[in-house]
């Protein structure tokens, strides 16, 4: 997927690596006046923007301005003059260039959740004559309960869910959809797209991706795969606020047929005549259901206007890079078997972020976001730290690899307050 090298000195650093050091690859680095884009509260180290990106600084004046002017000046007017109705596909369209897809293949509505139910559905309406959704039981759990929704919806249709990377063998002539996630939400190992893609059409079947932590995270390439359907989140390494829209992707050639259950009338070819028969819009525009949440959608349009300034191949180069130093700066600092790299090691072969096993990982990760450095954990015993290369520096990478060093070596976590769970962690 890309071939760059990071930092080649990196690679072969033998000293230890020192603040002074990682200081120097700021000075270097070719995205770091992108930071100066986005509000990062002082004395926080940020490694969470696989779950909710930072906040983008012209989000506020955007969301303002929709609010105090389009709304409350403009008022119902605003769906025209504003060019609120075209939102969707307006926002979707500059989703497309992250995903190697033209922009009216693309559009934004409705959650991740919602949107992976309307396009398994109309998957499975693409291919009438088989009857087996095959999922992984490594998906993120949103997707398999979606699957499971969907088949109780539909009698004689069969979920199988097989081992994570055992999707080859479940192919057969009865597999109508194959619904997989491209990078893994837990130790981020990317999945080969093209491949599963082209086994999967050989055997008949459409793949569904689920690309939330992929988009903005590796660059991807939706037409070089020949890709049928996806589906991302909007709040994560898009910087699109929390509960952004989410959005599907829909192959140009599949446009036509594409048939989704949650017929609704901003779906409709003509909503506003009010006719009581449905009759879909042409393209991506037929995915729509309700109305669309025009505030949240403001708040992601800023996110997105940052990312249509960057190349994708060097935000790789430089998550690949700050990944690389964090793992290399535990290796050389930490004496505690305990404390593993639960992410594959190649980076290539790994999405935007690390995942490190401990046993105490949940108390860990709670003893470090009191020091400012924020992460997620996710059970039995992962820590996760993402690599948001739009706004953090490597100066970032050292505080939270030394942080992560000296809370396990000193067992700084060892305290009630930090193995109190929180309702989301
Ligand atoms: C984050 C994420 C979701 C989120 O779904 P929502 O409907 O936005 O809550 C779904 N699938 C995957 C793989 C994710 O990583």
């Amino acid at each position: 997927m890309n071939n760059h090298i990071p930092h080649a000195d990196l690679a072969s650093h033998a000293n230890l690596i020192d603040r002074e050091y990682c200081e120097r690859l700021d000075i270097s680095d070719r995205l770091a006046e992108c930071r100066k884009q986005f509000v990062l509260p002082a004395g926080v180290a940020y490694f969470d923007g696989m779950s909710l990106g930072a906040l983008p600084k012209i989000a506020s004046d955007r969301v303002a301005a929709v609010i105090e002017s389009q709304w409350g000046e403009g008022l119902v007017r605003s769906w025209n003059t504003a060019g609120w109705i075209e939102m969707p596909q307006r926002i979707g369209g500059k989703i497309a260039p992250l995903l190697g897809a033209d922009a009216d293949e693309v559009v934004v509505a409705d959650s991740t959740s919602v949107n992976l139910f309307k396009l398994l559905v109309a998957a499975l309406r693409l291919r009438p004559d088989r009857r087996v959704i095959v999922i992984e039981s490594s998906n993120f759990p949103t997707d398999i309960y979606i699957a499971r929704g969907v088949e109780e919806l539909h009698p004689g249709v069969e979920v199988k869910i097989v081992p994570g990377g055992q999707v080859d063998h479940a192919l057969d002539d009865k597999v109508a959809v194959v619904m997989l996630t491209h990078v893994d939400f837990k130790t981020a190992e990317i999945h080969n797209m093209a491949k599963i893609t082209a086994r999967a059409r050989d055997a008949g079947a459409i793949v569904l991706w689920d690309l939330s932590h992929s988009t903005g995270a590796v660059p991807l390439d939706l037409h070089g795969c020949d890709a049928d359907l996806a589906v991302g989140c909007g709040y994560k390494y898009l910087n699109g606020g929390p509960g952004a829209p989410a959005f599907m992707f829909v192959a140009r050639h599949h446009q036509e047929q594409i048939d989704q259950p949650i017929t609704a009338w901003m779906g409709h070819a003509k909503p506003f005549d009010f006719d009581l028969n449905y009759t879909p819009a042409q393209g991506v525009k037929r995915l729509l259901s309700g109305t669309p949440m025009i505030v949240s959608l403001a708040a992601m349009e800023a996110g997105l206007d940052i990312w249509n300034q960057v190349d994708l191949h060097s935000v790789r180069e430089k998550s690949i890079a700050m990944s690389e130093l964090f793992v290399r700066i535990v290796a050389q600092r930490s004496t505690d078997p305990q404390l593993k790299l639960a992410s594959p090691s190649d980076p290539k072969r790994r999405g935007g972020h690390l995942a490190f096993q401990h046993p105490q990982g949940y108390a860990v990760m709670q003893a470090l976001i009191d020091r400012g450095v924020i992460g997620d954990f996710r059970d039995p015993d992962l820590m996760r730290f993402g690599f948001a290369p739009l706004y953090l520096r490597f100066a970032d990478v050292w505080t939270a690899a030394n942080a992560l060093v000296e809370v396990v070596e000193t067992n700084a976590w060892d305290h009630p307050r930090f193995r109190e769970r929180a309702a989301v962690t």
